[in-house]
């Protein structure tokens, strides 16, 4: 039986948007043969209006992904912030004292250490280069996923679309997750991140700012219309109590967190808190289907590391399948889909027990290691090659990368994982 498509992608959110679009641009599999199913697309972007509140920090590699995909110069020409230094201290020391960690773009010979962008506005412009491409975007949530050994089904609205391979990109509730049978494992951090746009007496610096309090985190990043976009990591009923303050006493609370380092802070937005969990799907693939993004894994957002991984894992999906398929072999197979498995599945778990450890020891500072942890920072900053490390991993552009994260056409490159 012929499917009615090639590739049918659950979730056009920015990973699973990403996902089709290098598919399609790498000639894996013509526009007309993928679908991608998104059950609430995001309203247009409209030149001049607020900053919306769910931003995210790009990484290098992310914009080089987002290039290859055909989306980043149409983002970048919208309204893209980037930042120049990152500066991360201990509530225990001064913001300015040798105890904090300074990146800087200049000491790495690097023009920004990235982007921080709408992530409405990243999904609106991956969907309307895959709509201009002759992509069918069809609106709708998927209810039900059978898969078999040749092809998969997935079923919305009363409508069943067939494919030979269904990715999961919808996100960290992800239905086809559950449809496909595929466990988590999953953490609640009790807490919750309060998300809001603020003005500062200060100027940013175009520096994103973060300091871990003892009872959480607070980051400032830096937006180019002199504002900051804030996230506020902090415990349920703490997040409760922030929430219930009145504007100007919320206000006096920021402004303190961040010991005035950027002198009073007053509010541009509303504020909107989003409870943090982390998850992670203990398999990606099955037969016929793969997850990516936060359908796969969701992190804490304290290194703002979420979409960054997963626009990894997309593109190393698609550069796994392209091997296979140069190779005459079927991309929908399990055996093809668990390269792609073996190669971000250790990545993303790394970073995830990462980002737990530095809840734990920084930002709440629990356990033995806690002490060591906050004099580390100031340890690391002074240490050269360690720093300049952390630094190039950070910004993707060290580390093992699909070649569309590193600016190469996978073609070019011969690179997937059966090559090497
Ligand atoms: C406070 C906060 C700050 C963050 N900051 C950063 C940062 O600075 N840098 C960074 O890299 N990451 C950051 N992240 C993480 C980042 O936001 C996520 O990793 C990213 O949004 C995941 O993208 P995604 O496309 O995988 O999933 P999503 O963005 O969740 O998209 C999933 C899509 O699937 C659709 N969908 C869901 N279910 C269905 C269904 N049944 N049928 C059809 N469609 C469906 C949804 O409508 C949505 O469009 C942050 C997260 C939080 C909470």
């Amino acid at each position: 039986m012929t499917p009615d498509y090639d590739l049918a992608v659950v979730g056009g959110g920015a990973v699973g948007a990403a996902f089709a679009a290098l598919a399609v641009r790498e000639a894996l599999y013509a526009a007309g043969r993928v679908v991608v199913i998104e059950r609430e697309r995001p309203a247009p972007f409209v030149p001049g209006e607020a900053y919306d509140l769910r931003v995210v920090a790009l990484s290098r590699a992310s914009t080089r992904i987002l290039a290859t995909a055909g989306a980043w110069d149409a983002i970048a020409a919208a309204r893209v912030s980037p930042y120049e230094r990152m500066r991360v201290w201990h509530e225990s020391f001064a913001v300015d004292s040798g105890e904090a960690l300074v990146f800087d773009a200049a000491e790495l010979g690097e023009p920004n250490l990235g982007f921080i962008v709408e992530s409405r506005l990243i999904q609106s412009a991956l969907l309307a280069s895959l709509e201009a491409s002759g992509v069918t975007i069809l609106a709708g949530a998927v209810e039900a996923l059978s898969l078999a050994p040749a092809l998969a089904a997935v079923d919305i609205g009363g409508r069943r679309v067939t494919a030979r391979l269904v990715v999961g990109a919808d996100g960290g509730r992800s239905r086809v997750r559950e449809l496909a049978g595929m466990p988590v494992s999953s953490r609640d951090f009790e807490q919750q991140a309060i998300v809001a746009n603020v003005m500062t007496a200060r100027a940013h610096e175009d520096t994103a700012w973060q300091r871990f309090l003892g009872y959480g985190t607070l980051a400032f990043l830096p937006l180019a219309n002199g504002q900051c976009s804030i996230v506020w990591s902090v415990g349920n009923e703490r997040a409760a109590a922030l929430r219930a303050l009145d504007v100007p006493a919320f206000e006096r609370e920021l402004t303190q967190a961040l010991d005035g380092a950027l002198g009073e802070v007053r509010l541009a937005s509303s504020r909107v808190a989003i409870p943090l969990i982390a998850t992670r799907a203990l398999h990606y693939v099955r037969e016929r289907c793969a997850l990516i993004g936060d359908a796969a894994h969701t992190v804490h957002p304290l290194a703002g590391q979420g979409v960054n991984l997963g626009f990894l894992d997309a593109a190393t999906l698609a550069e796994e399948l392209a091997g296979a398929r140069a190779e005459g072999e079927d991309p929908g197979a399990l055996r093809i889909l668990r390269r792609y498995e073996r190669r971000r599945r250790p990545e993303n778990e790394l970073m995830s027990r990462a980002m737990g450890g530095f809840n734990d020891w920084l930002a709440l500072g629990r356990g033995p290691v806690a002490q060591v942890a906050r004099r580390g920072l100031g340890i690391v900053n002074r240490m050269g090659p360690a720093k300049h490390f952390i630094a190039r991993r950070a910004l993707g552009i060290a580390g093992d990368l699909p070649a569309a994260a590193r600016g190469v056409r996978p073609r070019e490159s011969g690179r997937s994982s059966q090559r090497r």
